[in-house]
């Protein structure tokens, strides 16, 4: 089957090229401390084993950016650097990097003063100097709070898209094209209507998928097909990675979860309707990455789910997230949210914090205050 794809430009990330026809390349990301850099070579070099195109790596510290210029002598597969507040950090890594991808909701946090445009310039600069490409990575959970205010409060999509076509719109301004865009939610069909919007209007942007927090397989890889199906069936993306909350040594499984799609697709094995089941239990969790601080999160995901398992035909959202970072803001819109830290589990209800439990007593809270929103779901 030939799908048509949209036009868009060809981007350069290392040795390989997206857009314009170029195949649809597959991406994963470590969940290893950066600074271990024996871990994450090893965990680098199995993604590449699997088939990766890209390896994206989060970078937070001086320590961090150290680490990934060794990691970068030890490897060979075109490696993306992920940005967090310290945006500056892009000057010390780009000469170890193929890709930059930074996060527009994250440029506020550091600098205040600075205008946006001015950082986004200053990324451009640093990307075109050592020729890397760029990612904006607009994420439902961290959008641009100048964007957010202008947009009513259920409308989730709208901040994300006008985030987006500004940065465009900038770096097309200041020459650098060599950029791509992504759009990510946890819900794969806010994801399919943020990333067609966004493609009528830039046809020419090149576009990564993926849903974030698509959690445990084998429902994070089933959440994740159809976004991916329905996207890529309309010509729709030329990179893709499907977030899945794995242990370190089942990262691979993000690649093959991907080429498996991607393969399905191409044959025509598309599902016309994919009925994601939006009504019953969505339990959403983090892919885990090098930000996690206590390991026992990718087991309490798994225990969420099995605790859950009595409450499944009833429409509540659960998010388990493994980090402080982005923990805190990406639980918001949940019914029910667990944010980990080194020792702790935080417990929110929509953005109210309850409190926090230790890991050993966290599933029993968990349950009196998931009984309590069934409840009150039915009462109302
Ligand atoms: S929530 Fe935190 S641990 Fe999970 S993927 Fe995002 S940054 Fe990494």
């Amino acid at each position: 089957m030939t799908i048509e794809r949209n036009p868009t430009r060809s981007v350069q990330i290392g040795s390989i090229a997206i857009g314009q026809n170029h195949p649809i390349a597959v991406q994963s990301m470590t969940a290893t401390h950066t600074s271990n850099i024996d871990a994450t070579v090893e965990q680098v070099q199995a993604l590449t084993a699997a088939g990766a195109d890209v390896v994206r790596i989060a970078v937070d510290s001086k320590k961090d950016a150290e680490a990934l210029a060794e990691i970068r002598r030890q490897t060979s597969v075109n490696l993306s650097v992920d940005l967090q507040e310290n945006y500056r950090l892009a000057a010390v890594v780009a000469s170890s990097v193929d890709k930059i991808r930074y996060n527009p909701g994250h440029l506020y946090h550091h600098e205040r003063q600075k205008p946006w445009q001015e950082k986004v310039c200053f990324l451009a600069e640093v990307a075109r100097d050592e020729g890397c490409a760029i990612r904006v990575g607009v994420n439902c959970g961290s959008v641009d709070p100048a964007q957010k205010q202008k947009f009513g409060e259920h409308d989730s999509i709208g901040p994300m898209l006008a985030s987006a076509w500004e940065h465009c719109d900038l770096l097309d301004a200041v020459g650098f094209l060599n950029y791509c865009v992504s759009l990510k939610d946890s819900d794969p069909l806010k994801v399919i209507d943020v990333n067609r919007a966004f493609s009528e209007k830039r046809p020419d942007v090149p576009l990564h998928l993926g849903v974030t927090e698509a959690g445990i397989p084998p429902d994070g890889v089933i959440k994740t097909r159809v976004a991916f199906e329905q996207l890529i069936s309309r010509g729709i993306g030329d990179t893709i990675r499907v977030s899945l909350t794995v242990p370190n040594d089942r990262k691979g499984e993000e690649i093959t979860a991907g080429r498996e799609i991607l393969k399905d697709i191409s044959n025509g094995r598309v599902r016309s309707v994919v009925n994601f089941n939006t009504e019953g239990l969505n339990i959403i969790s983090c892919p885990s990455c090098s930000r996690v601080e206590n390991e026992a999160f990718v087991q309490l995901a798994e225990d969420v789910k099995a605790m859950t398992e009595y409450a499944k035909q009833h429409s509540v959202t659960i998010a388990v997230m493994g980090c402080r970072v982005n923990g805190p803001g990406e639980t918001d819109d949940a019914d029910l949210g667990l944010w980990c830290g080194p020792k702790y589990v935080n417990l929110k209800k929509g953005p109210v914090e309850l409190g926090r439990y230790g890991y050993d007593i966290i599933l029993q809270q968990l349950k009196v205050e998931l009984d309590a929103v069934i409840a009150s779901k039915e009462h109302k």
